[in-house]
């Protein structure tokens, strides 16, 4: 995107809606910027008239109208700042809430090569970095650009000739400029993606600390952290120092413009030729002329660096989610019932081929569970279920709809998912269950906790239901966080129960009120389960059996028992009691 269209988006996007508070603050900026002008224009009169002209009564109004524009400065600049401040604050504010809405409706394909912390980065350093480029166009556009003009015309009323002098240098400006923006938008692209390498980093560190403490990989780790935020210090070194470049290049065009006045006009001075108010009125604008001038000579490096972060979050708000509800979808699709089938399903990750061909159904109201070596695709047919993938091939219907013909939420709200890694979040266990629903009263709740057994161990914390489960419910035991999931899956009351059974094994109490909880909570639900213990399989009302992505064996416990095939095999092995 070109930085024109980028502007014109932002405009549309972000600040029109502030356009009243931005034109006042730029006309606080306004008279804010041409108080220089007049202090400089004050100077003459002050040494023409009082100092070297002797009239001693004009001291006072000129000193009344120096001190005045300097009140009026102190006003502006508080109002025009606080102003500026808040619009870029709430600007930002915007930007990071659509990220994240927008970022919540892509889906696992996205995730799988966005990792945390790049995500982190965008919301948070991408807007940061552009939020103060609107004040800073402002003020250029605003105080800056009036301070010049205005300084500018001062100095020509006092003398054309000197200022031709004073800018003889200006043109050794243009290329410099030009060339510096270029290796600053490489070097800002670099570094924001440094940076967000960083955050991944760090994510992954916290996220693995007790891995890494386990292995003694922490200077391994310290290693790898080091070495990007070095490279961080390395980018930003050097794109700081491009951009300053071009301020930099002003002062030596300025100095040369001071060269110039001093030798030509101080000594029409010397002669007599032209006053010393006339020469101070004239310098002093130059040298007022000299701050602005270098703001605005070094904003367009700060807006090639906003505009790098701009393009990196106008990419992420233009991505669009690949799993979406279909156009035509009705948002309320009655369904025939809630039997699954699958039909010549296939899925690959890539080249790697995970599901090939698969079919089977899931009769409504019953049991099926899925039995297979790790990595044959039965965690997948659960995501598949849910949409937070889509095949490639095959259909999956569920109560005799294709499933990408429901609505997306109205397909999520006929699963509950109950799994080993059920995420709790850092929130305390009762709103860990009820997870933001306010319709639920005190009864339900009671009786869904009991039904979980999750009353048991609540009652033995000191602060029982505002117990904090830790990040990532690491305050709670696998039993515990398993029964947390099961009370959540109760008062959400989907009519298909997607389960997947610890493989982990739990002590035999928690086991079995586990079990218990998952028996109640299964009846009358359609069941997929994704078996581990031998009396699950046993109670199912079919078994499908999955090798490397494809349904080998179907039939009841006892009939692929007899059968002697691959379930046999691993009911040997995999099935405890
Ligand atoms: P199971 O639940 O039977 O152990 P999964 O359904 O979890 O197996 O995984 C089946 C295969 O798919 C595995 O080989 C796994 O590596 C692969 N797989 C699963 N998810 C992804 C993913 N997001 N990207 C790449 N490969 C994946």
């Amino acid at each position: 995107m070109t930085s024109r269209r980028l502007l014109a988006r932002l405009w549309r996007d972000y600040l029109r809606a502030h356009r009243l508070g931005m034109a006042v603050a730029l006309a606080l900026m306004v008279i804010e910027g041409s108080t220089l002008a007049l202090l400089s224009y004050a100077l003459e009169p002050l040494f023409d008239r009082v100092f070297v002209g002797g009239e001693l009564g004009a001291i006072w109004v000129i000193g009344g109208f120096i001190l005045s524009l300097f009140l009026v400065r102190a006003v502006t600049l508080v109002a025009s700042r606080t102003m500026l401040t808040a619009i870029a604050q709430r600007t930002s504010a915007a930007m990071q809430v659509d990220l994240l809405r927008h970022i919540l409706t892509l889906d696992g394909g996205f995730f799988q090569v966005n990792p945390p912390g790049q995500l982190i980065e965008r919301v948070q350093g991408d807007t940061a970095a552009v939020q103060g480029v609107w004040s800073l166009l402002i003020t250029g556009v605003g105080r800056d650009s009036v301070s010049l003009v205005a300084l500018t015309v001062v100095a020509v009323s006092v003398d054309p000739v000197w200022a031709a002098f004073a800018v003889v240098g200006t043109p050794l400006l243009i290329l410099p400029a030009l060339a510096v923006q270029r290796y600053i938008r490489r070097k800002v692209a670099q570094l924001r993606e440094q940076a967000g390498r960083r955050a991944t980093r760090l994510d992954e560190i916290f996220h693995g600390i007790t891995a890494i403490k386990l292995n003694r990989i922490e200077n391994y780790q310290l290693g790898r952290f080091t070495r990007i935020v070095a490279s961080i210090v390395s980018a930003e070194t050097k794109s700081t120092a491009s951009r300053v470049t071009v301020p930099a290049m002003i002062d030596i065009v300025t100095g040369i413009g001071f060269f110039t006045v001093i030798i030509f006009g101080g000594g029409e001075i010397a002669r007599g030729e032209r006053t010393v108010g006339e020469f101070m009125a004239f310098f002093s604008a130059m040298t007022l002329a000299f701050q602005p001038l270098r703001r605005l000579g070094d904003m367009a490096g700060q807006w090639q660096t906003a505009a790098v972060s701009l393009r990196r979050i106008y990419g992420l708000l233009d991505r669009a989610p690949v799993v979406q509800s279909h156009p035509a979808a009705p948002t309320h699709l009655a369904l025939a019932d809630t039997g699954l089938r699958f039909e010549s399903v296939s899925l690959s990750y890539g080249e790697h081929a995970v599901l090939r061909g698969v079919s089977f159904t899931a009769e409504p109201g019953r049991t099926t569970a899925l039995v297979g070596p790790s990595g044959a695709g039965k965690s997948t047919i659960f995501n598949l279920l849910t949409r937070l993938v889509d095949p490639q091939s095959g259909r999956i219907e569920l109560g005799g709809q294709d499933i990408r013909d429901v609505d997306l939420d109205h397909l999520r709200d006929q699963f509950s998912v109950v799994s080993q890694e059920s995420s709790l979040f850092d929130e305390t266990i009762r709103e860990n269950i009820l997870l933001g629903r306010d319709d639920i009263s005190p009864e339900a709740l009671a009786r869904a906790l009991a039904a979980a057994h999750v009353t048991e161990f609540v009652d033995t914390l000191p602060l029982g239901l505002e117990t904090p489960a830790g990040p990532r419910g690491s305050a709670l035991s696998g039993g515990q966080r398993q029964r947390v999931a099961i009370a959540r899956a109760i008062l959400r009351d989907a009519p298909i129960l997607l389960l997947d059974e610890a493989t982990s094994a739990l002590d035999a109490t928690s086991e079995r009120l586990v079990q218990d909880a998952l028996d109640r909570l299964s009846e009358g639900r359609t069941t997929l389960v994704i078996a581990h213990r031998l009396a699950t399989v046993r109670n199912a009302d079919k078994i499908v059996v999955l090798d490397h992505g494809r349904v080998v064996e179907e039939g009841t416990h006892d009939a692929l028992l007899a059968k002697g095939g691959l379930y046999a095999g691993l009911c040997r092995l995999q099935f405890t009691e």
